[in-house]
Parts: C-alpha cells; structure tokens; sequence
C-alpha cells in the first residue's frame, strides 16, 4: 500500500536539507530521499571557504552532515536511495523508490541539483580534488599566484576564467574552435584581462601530474600538434547538467534543462510542485543560494498546505 506524505524532498545537497529544517520545523513531516549522491555535489570538494558562519571555512561532508543531522533533529525522515519515477500529472503525486515502494505526495520539493559536465579522461577523474575542479567560486582559493588551465569557452569558463585571473599568476583557457560561445559582454571582459591567455583551437589529451596533484596537461591543437602546458589546477567550465529529468514530462524547463520557477518563488508550473538548488539555477549555483531557495520552498510549500487544508 503506498505511504502517505505531506512532503517529499527529491535530492540532499543545501537546498534539500534546508528544506528538510524548514519544513520538518514547520511539522509538515517530510521525507527526504537522498539520491546518488548523499550530500549532493558539494561533498566533491574538500573545504568550503565561503559558506557564512565558519571562519576558519569548514570540511564539506563536514557541513552536510551538520544540515542533516539538523533536518533529523526536527523529525524529517531522510532515506537513502532515489526516486525512480513519479507521476505529477494529479495530485497527490505518485513517486516510487528504487526498492519498488509507493509514495502518494500532497506536495513535493524538487531538489535534485545539477552536475558538471567532465571531458571524460581517465586522468581527470584521478586528479579530481587533487587540481581538477568543476568549480573556480570553490576551490580556486588554493590556486592563489599559481597558474592553471579553465576549458571551455562559453559563459561559465569565461566567469571562472576572469574570476581566477584575480587570484592566480596566469589563467589559460583551453577553447577547442577558434571562438568563443559566451556573450559578447564576456568576451570582453576576458580579452581585456592580461593574464588570461587563450589557447584556440586546443582540445586536452591528457592531465599531467604526480602524487601531489596536477602539473600540466597535454594538449592537442587541430593542426595535430601535440603540446603541454605547465599548470597547477585545471577547471572544466564545459557547462552544467541540471537533473531534471525525472520531472521534466510534466515541469517546464528552460531550453538547458534548468526547472522554470515563478519569479523569487520556487513554485513550478505543477500545483504542488516546487524547485530548489541548482536544478533552476543556472547562474549562481552556491552552497548559500541553494539553502536560500530550499528555505523558500518550504516556506512556500507550507503556505500551498495551509491554503489546501492539507
Ligand atoms: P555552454 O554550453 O554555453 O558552453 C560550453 C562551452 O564549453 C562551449 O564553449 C563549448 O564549446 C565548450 N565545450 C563543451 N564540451 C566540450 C568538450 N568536450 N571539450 C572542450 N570544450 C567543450 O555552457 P555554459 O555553462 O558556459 O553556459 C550555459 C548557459 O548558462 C548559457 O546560456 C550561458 O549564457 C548561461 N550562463 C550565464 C552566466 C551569466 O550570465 N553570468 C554565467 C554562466 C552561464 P563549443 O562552443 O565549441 O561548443
């Protein structure tokens, strides 16, 4: 027989968990499942710098594990596992789990996050945390007066770009044609920081390093030409993947993927339905704007409740 929920939160990085405080302390009683990925993308960097309150910055499993924990300490019921399908199409919503149980939602918490895009090498996912990172708001900090290497050539790379070149000695960025995709505003911004050096036409062949992390990487430029680079940390700003697809039959997307919500709100084009993190935020994608919005959506959650007699 299905089980009956007043919430159910897809997915567990900020945004889930935060709305896992609200709303368990607003006695909504949800119930998290946490996906592939417990903690959500955040647990794949080391040390949160910025996230308010920890001034010495703070261990990133560290910090979730805290925001669980605090989600538990007022009653959500957080699972393992994922929910393999739900239907949205009349309330309440039927959602299963991997395990084959029902759940019958009155509302529910999109909180699925997004995940970076890698180019797929052996030796990128070996360095991971060890010089490769998806994110330069993150980790490139570490990088201060070093130089490293951001590939792609659209408006997160040149973002990350322009945000390292601040930080670090020199930025090259690997663009694999001879032009860059980002907006014209962007461009120039990157033409006109001298320490960026683009490198057109260029595709990465390899991850160069040793046991203390990434030292360069092997480039391949269209001619054939097969050169290294000397860097200290590699940044992907290939772009981003929202996980939306298990919603996205019945909840309106952007022409990326990323959940359309209504204005500041998290509401959904679904009654009932509403989205938090970076699955509808294709620009800030922050730990603090993804526990921000899942605020939001249970504040806005337990006002559709109220108003449903639910
Ligand atoms: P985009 O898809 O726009 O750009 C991806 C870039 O990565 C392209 O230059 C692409 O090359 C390159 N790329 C993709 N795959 C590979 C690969 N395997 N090897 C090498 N290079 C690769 O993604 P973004 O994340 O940059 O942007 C997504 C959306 O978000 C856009 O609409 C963008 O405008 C928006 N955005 C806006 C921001 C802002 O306004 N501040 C900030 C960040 C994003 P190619 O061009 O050859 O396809």
């Amino acid at each position: 027989m299905a089980e009956n929920v007043r919430t159910l939160i897809i997915g567990s990085g900020p945004a889930g968990y935060t709305a896992a405080i609200y709303s368990s302390r607003a006695s909504l009683s949800p119930v998290v499942y946490e996906g592939m990925e417990p903690g959500g993308q955040l647990t794949t960097t080391t040390i949160v710098e910025n996230y308010p309150g920890f001034s010495e910055g703070v261990d990133a499993n560290m910090l979730m594990d805290a925001m669980k924990k605090q989600a538990m300490r007022f009653g959500a019921d957080i699972r393992r596992g994922r929910i393999k399908s739900i239907d949205l199409s009349s309330r309440p919503f039927l959602a299963v789990d991997d395990k084959g149980n029902e759940i019958l939602a009155s509302s529910v918490i999109v909180a699925t996050g997004a995940i970076a895009k890698y180019l797929g090498l052996p030796s990128e996912q070996k360095f991971r945390g060890l010089g490769v990172s998806a994110c330069a708001t993150c980790d490139g900090f570490f990088y201060r007066k070093k130089t490293v290497a951001v590939v792609g050539g659209g408006d997160t790379a040149c973002e990350e770009a322009t945000y390292l070149a601040n930080l670090c000695s020199k930025v090259y960025m690997i663009v694999r044609r001879d032009v860059l995709r980002a907006s014209k505003a962007m461009q120039e911004r990157v033409m006109n920081t001298p320490n960026i050096e683009i490198l057109w036409g260029c595709n990465t062949q390899e991850i160069l390093g040793d046991m203390n992390g990434v030292t360069g990487a092997r480039l391949v430029a269209n001619d054939g030409k097969v050169f290294d680079i000397m860097i200290d940390g590699f940044f992907l700003g290939i772009g981003h993947h929202p996980n939306s697809d298990l919603v996205k039959e019945w909840v309106n997307t952007d022409e990326n993927g990323y959940i359309i919500t209504d204005g500041t709100s998290s509401k959904t084009n679904v009654e009932g339905v509403f989205a938090a993190g970076d699955v509808q935020d294709p620009h800030y994608r922050q730990a603090i704007t993804a526990a921000a919005s899942g605020c939001r959506a249970a504040l806005d959650v337990e006002k559709f409740l109220l108003e449903n007699n639910e």
